[in-house]
């Protein structure tokens, strides 16, 4: 079959305190530490075979994530931008959804034609976080399009377990075709779900929200707040085009930061109470909190979902006198996410695909990527 394969070279960093997990596995904690010289190449590749606890997928969908830019794009040494868990070579892309063209033995609730899309953090359910319930944080994660084959190929091999069935979008989108594109979506709609109502708690029908950093993450973010009932959402981005997108995923204002000041302008619209909930999704918190900080209502929950590896300085003394709170948030398994998110799509009260912007098939599928690096999209998707 054809995939894209993502190759770079262990390399690691010589002040970089390589460990001996690292080394017996392959896969690197920080891979901006340890590769290099990233490529990409569309090529052919073993189409995967099953294991009984699992199905082959036909993909129909993959979404190009951020993640999957900074594998791309490196520093002035060559190292790739992305801090995270990685093993290569792999096939990237974990944004993803399609039909199921084969069942293991063993696996009981899927049956071949079912439209499913899939988580991509593969918990193992035997670590001690996994039996607490924190599927987000298991001890032997391995990630699809990141240290385990993902789905900008034509197949690609999944857990049952791991899988979510679409069906049920069928009758709101009406046309299967619809249907892969909403599936590839519900990822980073987890994600944003996982933030905001699982690791903050949600907020009451009528609080005001502030959403920084519309990519997205932040453009579920707003969709999700507002079928929660946000009373006014306030967006800020940087991008013009995604201020647009900020407004039609239900937005009431969106602003660039870099001309107004965001906490005067959320003050302002809150009419001097501030927001109820601020949601980190630009991966700047030394730009972003500070803001938030100095718009914080009272009982006010700040919702980290951006990456960055920096430290922020922050003054703990506003979070005492406005009773606030600080949550930060990874992943999107477990907790009754996916099926919530998938729900929300069947009932109409979530439709992400207005932010899919462009669409690319397998063979231009760098191009896709190399696309996305401008920040301008909103979801660029890619259908083998
Ligand atoms: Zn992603
Ligand atoms: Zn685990």
């Amino acid at each position: 079959m054809k995939a894209l394969v993502l190759n770079a070279q262990w390399d690691p960093r010589p002040d970089y305190p390589l460990s001996d997990w690292e080394r017996e596995t392959g896969k690197a904690i920080s891979g901006y530490q340890v590769w290099r010289y990233p490529t990409l190449e569309v090529k052919e590749v073993e189409t995967p075979t099953i294991k009984p606890d699992q199905v082959l997928i036909k993909v129909k969908a993959c979404g190009v994530c951020g993640s999957d830019i900074h594998f791309y794009e490196t520093d002035e040494d060559g190292y790739i931008l992305y801090p995270g868990l990685t093993r290569f070579p792999t096939t990237t892309g974990h944004e993803f959804s399609g039909q199921v063209v084969e069942v293991g033995s063993a696996v009981q609730d899927l049956k071949v034609g079912d439209m499913v899309t899939a988580e991509e953090m593969i918990w193992c359910g035997y670590c001690t976080p996994c039996r607490n319930g924190f599927p987000n944080h298991c001890a032997n994660l391995e990630e699809i399009g990141f240290t385990i084959p993902g789905a900008f190929a034509e197949y690609i091999a999944v857990g049952a377990k791991y899988c979510w069935k679409l069906n049920a979008l069928l009758d709101r989108y009406g046309d299967e075709e619809k249907v892969y594109e909403a599936g590839a979506l519900c990822e980073p709609s987890s994600v944003a779900y996982n933030t905001i109502f699982v690791r903050a708690g949600g907020f009451r029908p009528g609080a005001y929200v502030a959403v920084y950093g519309v990519g997205p993450i932040g453009l579920a973010a707003i969709a999700e707040c507002k079928a929660a009932g946000a009373a006014k959402i306030i967006a800020f981005e940087v991008s013009a085009p995604r201020l647009e997108l900020a407004r039609k995923m239900g937005a009431d204002y969106a602003f660039n930061p870099k001309e107004v000041t965001p906490h005067e302008v959320v003050m302002e619209l809150t009419e001097g109470q501030g927001a109820d909930l601020h949601v980190e999704a630009a991966g700047v918190p030394p730009l972003t909190i500070p803001e938030m900080e100095q718009s914080l209502a009272i009982n006010a929950k700040i919702a980290v979902v951006g990456r960055a590896a920096q430290r922020v300085n922050m003054y703990l003394e506003m979070l005492q006198v406005r009773r606030s709170q600080v949550f930060g948030s990874q992943g999107h398994s477990g907790h009754a996410i996916f099926p919530s998110v998938i729900r929300l799509m069947a009932s109409g009260l979530l439709d992400m695909t207005p932010i899919i912007t462009s669409r690319y098939n397998l063979d231009g599928v760098v191009e896709a990527i190399i696309k996305s690096g401008d920040r301008t999209d909103g979801k660029i998707m890619v259908k083998p």
